[in-house]
Parts: C-alpha cells; sequence; structure tokens
C-alpha cells in the first residue's frame, strides 16, 4: 500500500507538472511565434527546442526532486488511509499512459532502424568530396539527400539526386546537412518525440510543426553563413531542382533522419525566399 500511494504520488505529480507546464509554453509560444519570424533561423529553433522539452524537465525536477524525498520523509510506512477510487484510477491512467508513450517510443525507434536497414540493402558506398562521414549511394524513388544517426552520423543520397545537381549544388546541399549535424537536430528530434508521446495528450503539435520549419531553415542559414552568397544560390537551385522531382504522393514509409528536403516540407518557396535574401 505504502509503495502503491508513492507511486500514484509520483504518476500524479508528473503528468500534472508536465501538462500544466506544457500549456504553458503552447500559450507563450503562440504569443511569441509572429514576433520569432524576424529572429534568425537557429535562435527561433532552439526556443522552440526548448520549450518543447522544458515541461517534461520540470516536471522530473519536481518529482524526483521534491515529491519522493518528502514522500519518503514524511509518509508513514503503514499510512492509516486506505487507497481511495480516485488514487487508483490516477494510478490506472497514468500507467496506461505510460506503456502506450513507451510502446509508441520503441516502435519509432524499431521501425527507423529497420527502414535504415532497408536504405542499407540497397545502397552503396560513395567518396563524396569534402564529407569525411560515411556516405552511401542510395536507390530510392524519393530524392533523399539525409543524415542519419546521432553518435555516428552517415548520409544518404539517392542516385537521382547525383545526376540531377551539379557539383557547386551538391556541396551546398551537404553544407546544409552539416548544419543538421552541428545543431544535434536528429538527437532533438528524438528528444522531442520521447517529450511528445510521454505527454500522452496531443498537445504542441504547433512547437513541433514550427520547429520543422526553424531546424531547415536553420541548416540553410548554416550553409549561407559558411560558404557566403554563392552558397545560398546554390542551395536554393538545390532546393528547387530536388523539389522538382520530388513525388507528390510520398508511399513509402522514411525513417526519422535530417532531410535536406523533408517528405512534407511545405516551406520550400519560404526556403528558397530566405536564401536568395542571404545572397542579395
Ligand atoms: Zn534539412
Amino acid at each position: 500500500m505504502y509503495y502503491l500511494v508513492g507511486i500514484s504520488l509520483l504518476f500524479a505529480t508528473l503528468y500534472a507538472v508536465n501538462l500544466a507546464a506544457s500549456l504553458l509554453t503552447t500559450f507563450v509560444w503562440r504569443y511569441l511565434s509572429d514576433a520569432a519570424v524576424d529572429w534568425n533561423a537557429s535562435t527561433r529553433s532552439n526556443l522552440i527546442f526548448l520549450f518543447r522539452v522544458l515541461p517534461l524537465t520540470i516536471a522530473i525536477i519536481v518529482t524526483f526532486g521534491f515529491i519522493v524525498p518528502a514522500f519518503v520523509l514524511y509518509e508513514p510506512a503503514t499510512p492509516e488511509e486506505t487507497i481511495g477510487l480516485k488514487m487508483a484510477a490516477i494510478v490506472c491512467i497514468s500507467a496506461f499512459g505510460l506503456a502506450a508513450a513507451v510502446y509508441r517510443i520503441v516502435a519509432s525507434w524499431w521501425q527507423t532502424r529497420q527502414l535504415i536497414g532497408d536504405w542499407m540493402l540497397t545502397s552503396k558506398p560513395v567518396e563524396i568530396e569534402g564529407v569525411s562521414m560515411p556516405a552511401y549511394k542510395l536507390r530510392h524513388p524519393f530524392p533523399v539527400i539525409a543524415v542519419v544517426g546521432i553518435f555516428r552520423p552517415r548520409i544518404f543520397v539517392a542516385e537521382q539526386v547525383f545526376s540531377e545537381l551539379d557539383k557547386p549544388e551538391l556541396i551546398a546541399a551537404l553544407s546544409h546537412e552539416a548544419g543538421h549535424i552541428s545543431a544535434f537536430d536528429n538527437l532533438k528530434r528524438v528528444a522531442m518525440r520521447v517529450c511528445r508521446d510521454l505527454l500522452v495528450f496531443p498537445l504542441g503539435k504547433s512547437l513541433d510543426n514550427g520547429w520543422l520549419l526553424a531546424a531547415e531553415s536553420a541548416a540553410d542559414e548554416y550553409a549561407a553563413v559558411r560558404g557566403g552568397s554563392g552558397y545560398a544560390l546554390d542551395l536554393a537551385s538545390a532546393l528547387v531542382k530536388i523539389g522538382r522531382i520530388t513525388p507528390l504522393e510520398q508511399t513509402q514509409r522514411l525513417p526519422i533522419a535530417a532531410y535536406l528536403i523533408e517528405p512534407d516540407d511545405t516551406s520550400l518557396a519560404q526556403r528558397v525566399e530566405g536564401l536568395l535574401s542571404f545572397a542579395g
């Protein structure tokens, strides 16, 4: 009984704090997002990432830093009160929510692993000038340029991308990918997904979408700042070319990765415009 009361308290605090803080960050972002359009993309993506992971972080600190020690110190080992219906309901709902979240996290990890395994079967190693990480030439209907993995990143480039882009465009596109690596975007993607799944409630979609757009623009900015106006123009033209050969209907599932163009990227025109302003 002692442990059951403790666990229900732990779950209840974790969920309540996470939910309250998530409501707060979503609300604050709604007000900030208009002003954030004028910020540079990396500041915007960093702030959104913070807003997405802060609620769970605060919830964990409050629960394990304050509630658990307080419970251990002050709650008698043989409490007089019996566990109420409300408490039992909290435990059931929380345990179910947690199990569902863990299932979703493991399933998406497993799926990405399988999809990358499939990619490896239809690709062969390739040397790309200026790229030090392992690179693979991939046969795929989607014009993939993507970095997969967090600690040992690998880059995959689809065959049609090699034939479509000229050398400066390819270099600029790879520089965009280097931007994703230097910002640890794949790690952030996983962290945000875990936070979203653990929240159980479908809250913070505007943050997820905002982050995706900001992270793409930030990687564009990285390339433009590194390579100057030449890179910005080459990257803009690479985006247009790849956008043109992207199939309208994307039926195949793609693994979680940092792409040049996300499968459902709707911000292509905006990104090209951003790059042109860099070049101008
Ligand atoms: Zn990208």
